[in-house]
């Protein structure tokens, strides 16, 4: 038998899986995620911290949902999180679009080529080769 804390209560309880509490907090967590979702989901324009305030729920409790992709914010910078790797502002989860693209290709070429990955040429976005000066222009380039 594994027993544990609660991370949040400190009662000692037999852990099974997943987060570290009690089944009396886990319940409550439950209740508050819930009303935390339906809180997001009426005050779309709402940040994290204002949730944090208005639910009493701790911020980084509110950060592991977004996590998870429990909880989805309206915009990247109301949920305030980044990506783990880039480090730009996301949703939900743990990486932006773009990591997350990067990383399932690398995959897929793994998978393809049945070996280690080749190292991987770098698409480095050139902002001054002439074709995204055509492309960034607002009249695009008459
Ligand atoms: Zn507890
Ligand atoms: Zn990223």
């Amino acid at each position: 038998m594994n027993v544990k804390n609660c991370r949040n209560c400190r009662r000692l309880f037999n852990y099974v899986m997943g987060p570290i509490l009690c089944p009396a907090c886990r319940e409550e967590m439950e209740e508050k995620f819930q009303i935390v979702k339906k809180y997001v989901q009426e005050n779309v324009r709402t940040g994290i911290h204002e949730v944090a305030e208005a639910c009493e729920v701790d911020t980084a409790q509110l950060r592991q949902w977004v996590r998870e992709e429990r909880l989805i914010f309206a915009e990247p910078s109301l949920a305030g999180i980044g990506c783990e790797k880039c480090g730009k502002l996301i949703q939900s989860g743990k990486f932006c679009e773009a990591c997350k693209k990067e990383m399932t290709d690398g995959f897929s070429q793994v998978l393809k080529s049945g070996a280690a990955p080749a190292p991987v040429k770098k698409k480095t976005v050139d902002r001054d080769s002439p074709r995204m000066r055509y492309l960034d222009r607002p009249d695009g380039g008459r």
